[in-house]
């Protein structure tokens, strides 16, 4: 059994000579531990998966044990473990979020068939909450249109991306998004993969798309630069492979 357990959003990890894994129940039973909203998240390679909070502030930690953000072990963990550490993360912020009914203020109750919370005074029902985003790779010619956020750190540039907006469809966000931040319009606009990205509750849905027309004009609000890169001339900072970003600009690079 593999115990997915957080404390102030930092997820319990055991670390032995580099080696991280998620702890078992023998890795725990020595520590006085105390847990609240314990919840079964799925199976992993025959290991049942529990995510819980730790509710007591345990001082003396054994050398081996440590919290670390998810942030941090995005590229230490393996990508099926980071998966479910992340449903993890969602579903124990949901649980912590979701005790009250959003509408009337009553005590929400398990819906007992599906991960959900149902108000037993007024029957509202909450979803464990998903923010999609779409992120897409903008193609001209032989060049991919990589953009600078302005939060972005020096010299770091990537692709395209923004959360989805009630009513929209996957397609006319990508349209919407591309005009907003660099002005130009993109045709072509064809599904690519998708990724959970867990900071806080995002669902990553990755498109490729051509350029259409239009002129580069940033809006100076998120995107402070953008620019038509060729594969020879990548900017120095760009998303990891690990990362759908770093997967649709390897795909560009690996096409010219
Ligand atoms: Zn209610």
């Amino acid at each position: 059994m593999l115990w997915f357990l957080f404390y102030n959003n930092k997820l319990l990890i055991n670390n032995n000579n580099d080696n991280v894994s998620i702890p078992t129940k023998e890795d725990l039973t020595t520590l006085e531990i105390q847990l609240k909203r314990e919840i079964y998240i799925g199976m992993l390679d025959n290991s049942p998966c529990l995510t819980a909070e730790v509710t007591n502030d345990l001082l003396l930690l054994p050398d081996n044990l440590s919290y670390v953000s998810l942030k941090e072990l995005f590229n230490t963990l393996e990508d099926d473990i980071f998966q479910m550490a992340g449903r993890a993360y969602q579903i124990i912020n949901w649980e912590r979020t979701h005790q009250y009914c959003g509408k009337c203020g009553a005590t929400n109750e398990n819906k007992g068939n599906e991960l959900a919370k149902e108000c037993p005074s007024c029957g509202v029902i909450s979803f464990p909450r998903i923010s999609p985003a779409v992120i897409v790779a903008i193609i001209k010619e032989d060049k991919i249109l990589l953009a600078r956020n302005i939060n972005f750190p020096t010299n770091f540039y990537s692709v395209i991306a923004g959360f989805v907006e009630p009513g929209e469809t996957l397609e006319e966000c990508v349209q919407r998004e591309v005009k907003e931040e660099v002005g130009v319009e993109v045709k072509n606009i064809k599904y690519f993969a998708s990724q959970p990205w867990p900071f806080p509750d995002s669902l990553m849905i990755a498109f490729t798309a051509e350029y259409d027309n239009g002129e580069i004009t940033v809006d100076n609000k998120e995107i402070s630069h953008a620019h038509w890169f060729s594969c020879f001339n990548l900017p120095a900072n760009i998303p990891g492979e690990k990362t759908i970003a770093g997967s649709l600009i390897q795909w560009f690079v690996k096409q010219t």
